[in-house]
């Protein structure tokens, strides 16, 4: 170490000699603890020759608590377009304030007796889905739990064209493994024929398993049996048919231009058992919801790691609410539903608008598209108005925006930053404004 380091290290103040500087009303170990950390990463960063005054310690004490006390998750403006946005949460959750204190939750009130959980959804869930249903932390939870419950020791069928992965590590043959079932993979990776299925049964298939394509498109040459094929086929061997439908629609969203098969369609077609998400295109809180035959159902919920997938009372009021407003159309309630019924021209009219007050930027609206995302079919977009902003440095005003309060979340393209207001409450539009005057201004060069 040279002795010019060694003297700089040795200016560095004691853990006391900062704390005697600092008025932080919080309690004092988490204040020296904090003091500790900073002296500590001060001492690591000169050693690695950056230079650092060392009067700055207390102040950066002191932005290292106020970080610690300022919520970490919170809302952002989701200016991308992207309805179901992987890294903001996917479904833009419908209003439904948590229940504070105590709750019914697995308590009968007309009875006074121990009640069951899943009764705050599963009669709305059947209403919705013509069949009894459970609700488990995700749908990755859920498939493990189908495949455990309905095969384990035993075979599954799939098409080799629906051995998919959907990202974060989720790939059907690992979970198909770690549930404990032996995958047989049927067909081809292009075409399977439902004789495929048939010739692959032996006396140790118990479930013929059909997997939603999600992110991922085939095209050109490609076929798969029809669902109702399947049907038949698994209902004469005396075997089950599970769907894992991924984004599980419960509204048909056809009338928008959204084309996914909906989970209504496949219990008609006969599908013993369909899982699915909670924060897709269904639009409420993370959970995998799972529905069918009434006896399989049972089933799932006395096996014992039903009790470890299980979800708390904050997942049950937010779902409650969304299939409710789901049940009786309330589309304008569900954020999801909303925004990807939105006609491009009404965004147009917004864009505009705001456009329009965005003096000392550059603004143009001009056609796009927004994208559904979060595990629908990647075609699946929608025809919208941008607003494109030129500005003397667009990552400087992106960033500006991104770590601004609210922060506001765009995307650059062509040297400009985009914005789609289909995914912007119009309740935010005031906030959004103001957030993009605040970042024109910081970027203007001063004198
Ligand atoms: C998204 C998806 C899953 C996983 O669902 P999560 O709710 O994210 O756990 C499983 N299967 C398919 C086909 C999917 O699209």
């Amino acid at each position: 170490m040279s002795p010019e380091l060694n003297e700089k290290l040795r200016e560095l103040p004691s853990v006391d000699e900062v704390m005697h500087r600092l008025d932080a009303r919080c309690p004092r170990e988490l204040l020296a603890n904090e003091t500790r950390r900073i002296i500590e990463q001060v001492r690591e960063r000169m050693r690695r020759g950056e230079y650092i005054e060392v009067g700055t310690i207390p102040a950066r004490v002191l932005e290292a608590l106020e970080t610690l006390e300022r919520p970490s998750l919170r809302r952002v403006i989701n200016a991308t377009g992207v309805v179901l946005h992987t890294n903001l949460g996917r479904a833009p959750l419908p209003a439904a304030p948590p229940v504070d204190g105590y709750s019914n939750l697995e308590y009968d009130l007309d009875t006074g007796k121990r009640g069951k959980r899943d009764i705050h959804v599963s009669t709305l869930l059947e209403r919705l889905t013509g069949k009894p249903g459970i609700v488990v932390n995700n749908n990755a939870a859920a498939v493990w739990l189908a495949l455990n419950e309905l095969a384990a020791g035993h075979e599954v069928l799939v098409s080799r064209g629906e051995l998919i992965e959907i990202g974060d590590g989720f790939r059907i043959p690992d979970i198909m493994t770690r549930s404990g079932v032996i995958l047989r993979e049927v067909g081809t990776t292009n075409r399977t024929r439902i004789d495929d299925y048939r010739h692959a049964i032996t006396d140790r298939t118990k479930v013929l398993m059909r997997v939603h394509a999600s992110n991922f498109r085939m095209s050109g040459f490609t076929s798969t049996p029809p669902i109702s094929e399947l049907v038949s086929l698994a209902h004469e061997r005396d075997l089950t048919v599970y769907e894992d439908l991924g984004s599980g629609c419960l509204v048909d969203l056809r009338p928008w231009g959204v084309d996914e098969p909906s989970v209504g369609e496949s219990i008609e077609a006969g599908v013993d058992l369909v899982s699915f998400s909670g924060d897709k295109l269904l639009g409420g809180p993370q959970a995998g919801l799972l529905a069918g035959d009434e006896e399989l159902i049972k089933q799932l919920r006395r096996n014992p790691m039903f009790r470890a997938f299980r979800v708390d009372k904050l997942i049950y009021s937010a779902l409650e609410a969304t299939l409710r407003h789901t049940l009786f159309c309330h589309w304008e309630r569900v954020p999801t539903l909303h925004m990807i019924a939105l006609p491009a021209n009404q965004i147009r009219n917004r864009a505009e608008e705001l456009a329009g007050q965005m003096d000392g930027l550059q603004a143009e609206v001009l056609p796009g598209l927004s994208i559904i995302g979060g595990g629908t079919t990647p075609e699946q977009a929608l025809p919208t108005f941008l607003i494109a902003l030129q500005a003397p440095d667009v990552n400087e005003l992106e960033e500006r925006l991104r770590t601004g309060e609210p922060a506001v979340i765009a995307r650059i393209e062509d040297d400009r930053l985009i914005l789609d207001l289909r995914t912007v409450f119009p309740e935010e539009e005031d906030e959004l404004l103001n957030a993009l005057r605040r970042a024109r201004d910081t970027s203007l060069p001063t004198c």
